[in-house]
């Protein structure tokens, strides 16, 4: 996944938690490759909510706890509403995290009918998700911000404990969109670092080791913070503080 991909916190939130994720078609399969690995199955445009809903129905309680799907806003659109209506209709208990990346990302950016445009980039009538799940009769319906890892965390936990059926919209533009405004890249303080390697865990692409120091590449990191949190001894700065 590119720097900055905003998948990255929340699928680094789901291994932590040790879910088994059931994911979906689109940019965000990528969760299943190393190092991340969090996506155990991807079967077709749509499927995780019915997988969900049948594993549960299945499984109960031991797969309640602990499964989730996740599907793309466009992917969503294109095939996921069925499922998750049918979750509500016949009533498992289960949770759907849709990641709202506002775009359709795999295919090149085309819009989808929750961005407001349409296919060709005029005005359009924009679906709000958080009305529509409600709407199919979803009581738990929140929405986190995937840069922010410990907000992400108790929202998995606490839908995943939670007695109904829920949704997590984990929103935030794809870092490529233009409009879409950088922070200044991080740097590493080398004498704070001590190698853990903590922060690679996430798989980002402007991260790499050199002679046994993270170092961050100036050039793609847009300035997330996500690896930053991950830190345990804080060396992680703003590069443009630092005039580097
Ligand atoms: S802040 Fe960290 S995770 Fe975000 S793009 Fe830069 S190096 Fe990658
Ligand atoms: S998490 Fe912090 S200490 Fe560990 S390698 Fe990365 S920058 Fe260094």
């Amino acid at each position: 996944m590119c720097a900055g991909c905003p998948h990255r916190g929340l699928f680094y939130v789901l291994k932590r938690n040790k879910c088994t994720v059931l994911g979906d078609i689109g940019c965000y399969t990528l969760g299943a490759v190393q190092p991340l690995g969090a996506i155990e199955m991807t079967l077709c445009m749509g499927a995780s909510i019915g997988a969900v809903h049948g594993f549960n129905k299945v499984l109960g309680k031991e797969s309640e706890s602990k499964t989730v799907a996740v599907i793309g806003d466009s992917t969503f659109m294109h095939s996921g509403m069925t499922g998750l209506a049918n979750v509500a209709y016949n009533q498992s208990n289960s949770t759907v995290i849709i990641l709202d990346n506002s775009i359709t990302g795999m295919t090149g950016h085309q819009q989808n009918p929750t961005t407001g445009y349409n296919i060709k980039g005029d005005p359009a009538g924009k679906i709000d998700l958080e009305a529509l799940c409600r709407a199919m009769g979803f009581n738990r319906v929140r929405v986190v911000d995937p840069y922010d890892l410990k907000q992400c965390d108790e929202a998995v936990k606490e839908e995943l404990a939670a007695k109904e059926p829920s949704v997590i919209i984990s929103r935030r533009p794809c870092a490529l969109l233009k409009y879409v405004k950088h922070k200044a890249p991080l740097s590493v303080d080398t004498d704070k670092c001590i190698g853990c390697k903590s922060c690679m865990r996430i798989g980002c692409p402007a991260i790499s080791i050199r002679e046994g120091k993270a170092h961050i590449d100036k050039t793609l990191c847009v300035g997330c913070g996500v690896c930053s949190q991950l830190c345990p001894v804080g060396a992680f700065g703003s590069a443009e503080k630092e005039g580097a």
